[in-house]
């Protein structure tokens, strides 16, 4: 996998999340090599849904052109 701001190598990481939980919690992530870029899993599955989401209003836009009728000269 590459990086989505430099294409650098992304590599597994283990990340200790100290401020969202009222635990110290370990968790598993992506890291860039390059640039220190981290998407772990939530990150991932917000960006997924919104790649989703307008997916879906492109869909519907080019769906919406390409029924529209062709007006008459
Ligand atoms: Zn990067």
């Amino acid at each position: 996998m590459t990086c989505t701001k430099c294409s650098g190598l992304m590599v597994k990481d283990h990340l200790l999340d100290m401020k969202e939980s009222y635990l110290p919690m370990w968790m598993q992530a992506l890291r860039c090599l390059t640039c220190g870029n981290i998407v772990d899993p939530l990150i991932h599955y917000h960006r997924t849904v919104q790649r989703a989401r307008m997916a879906t209003r492109l869909g519907t836009r080019l769906a919406q052109t390409a029924v529209r009728p062709v007006q008459a000269a």
